[in-house]
């Protein structure tokens, strides 16, 4: 069974969007957030092969657009968003840059992301990949990831765990319910009824109540 890195990215924000995936897959919505992620990511496109490698603290080198990825041994695959090819004879030769719209901090999923990227390049090419890049689209900055030996391990791990979820058919508890509020796959959880929601509706009643009298 092969699986994309795109589920390990899913698969920490929350192991039940597998099962969703893969076990029982649903329709799904295409919601505002993703729309705009996929055009700015179109735009960052047009606008980064203009611009030059400074940006990324990189002297000189080759870039490659949405460039497929894979590992053999993980059976897994995905499509970076910038390849660097630096052409350097010693040390890291290859640079995966991966672009995010967020204007928030840069959470673990998509530092699983970068690390699984990094592996399937360290395959394909025999050449280590120590260091990848976050490009954080509104603030037109790249952040340099370190890939670490524990970051593989996890991913290591994940991968299995992600296997074991299809192969079971594990319909796996929230990793965190405060994520439910902004997941496409709401409507289909049932225990998405949260005590935190109910907590927000009861304070805005009080404030309700308060503003304008009972
Ligand atoms: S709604 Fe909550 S439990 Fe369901 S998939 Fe999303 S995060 Fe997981």
């Amino acid at each position: 069974m092969s699986i994309t890195i795109s589920d390990i990215k899913q698969f920490v924000y929350c192991p039940r969007v597998i099962y969703y995936n893969y076990v029982e897959p649903v329709p799904r919505k295409t919601t505002f957030k993703m729309e705009y992620a996929r055009s700015q990511h179109y735009e960052l496109n047009q606008k980064e092969k203009r611009r030059k490698l400074r940006r990324y603290d990189l002297l000189e080198g080759k870039r490659f657009y949405g460039v497929t990825v894979s590992s053999e041994t993980l059976n897994l695959s995905g499509k970076v968003d910038i390849l660097i090819d630096t052409e350097n004879k010693t040390g890291q030769r290859y640079f995966p840059i991966e672009c995010k719209d967020t204007d928030q901090k840069i959470h673990k999923n998509i530092l699983f992301q970068l690390s699984a990227y990094a592996m399937c390049i360290e395959e394909m090419t025999k050449t280590p990949v120590k260091k990848g890049f976050i490009y954080i689209i509104p603030e037109q900055k790249a952040y340099p990831i370190m890939i670490t030996d524990a970051q593989k391990q996890y991913i290591r791990k994940m991968v299995s765990m992600i296997k074991k979820i299809i192969d079971d058919e594990h319909y796996s508890e929230p990793r965190s319910k405060k994520r439910c509020r902004d997941c496409e796959f709401k409507r289909y959880c049932n225990d998405c009824d949260l005590p935190n929601f109910q907590t927000i509706k009861e304070r805005n009643m009080t404030l309700i109540k308060e503003l304008f009298g009972k």
